[in-house]
């Protein structure tokens, strides 16, 4: 791997560590040329999986998308961007423990995940996200009867 400093194409590493819980490993990389250190993580990705959204169309896992779409629930929080990145980071590993990723992965078990993990990190941001995507009944379904209904509830919502 090349150094993050002076880019220098060889460092060598002389301390790595297996996580105990997920499959990742920690490595501390020493570089021979200006004899800095830097850390580097190594994890399981999805980016080679194909997620298959709600009309048919598939894309390839995107971990950027995930977290600007998490981003938006979680606007209201302090550290919003590095909050929803670290949240798409367990939302993938999750997946990754949950799934067959041999085949493709539907939208819907991305946001299932995605709404799971949220509520546990913020109740309001789960339920902002559920809402937003359609995951909490009655809230934003329309055109449909509801236990809960009155005629409002046809009315599209707007934001
Ligand atoms: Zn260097």
């Amino acid at each position: 791997m090349i150094c993050i400093y002076c880019l220098h194409n060889k460092t060598v590493t002389p301390n790595s560590r297996p996580h105990k819980k997920s499959a990742q490993v920690w490595r501390r990389r020493h570089c021979t040329e200006c004899s800095r250190t830097f850390t580097t993580y190594e994890r399981p990705s999805l980016e080679d999986v194909m997620v298959v959204a709600q009309d048919s169309t598939k894309e390839r896992f995107s971990i950027g998308r995930l977290t600007i779409s998490l981003h938006q629930s979680l606007s209201s929080q302090q550290d919003a961007a590095t909050s929803s990145y670290e949240l798409a980071q367990t939302i993938e590993l999750h997946l990754l423990q949950r799934y067959d990723i041999t085949t493709p992965i539907t939208s819907s078990a991305i946001a299932d995940e995605a709404y799971r993990t949220l509520r546990r990190y913020d109740e309001l941001c789960g339920l902002q996200y559920g809402a937003s995507h359609g995951l909490i009944a009655s809230i934003r379904r329309r055109g449909r009867p509801s236990t809960t209904a009155t005629n409002a509830d046809d009315v599209p919502v707007r934001d």
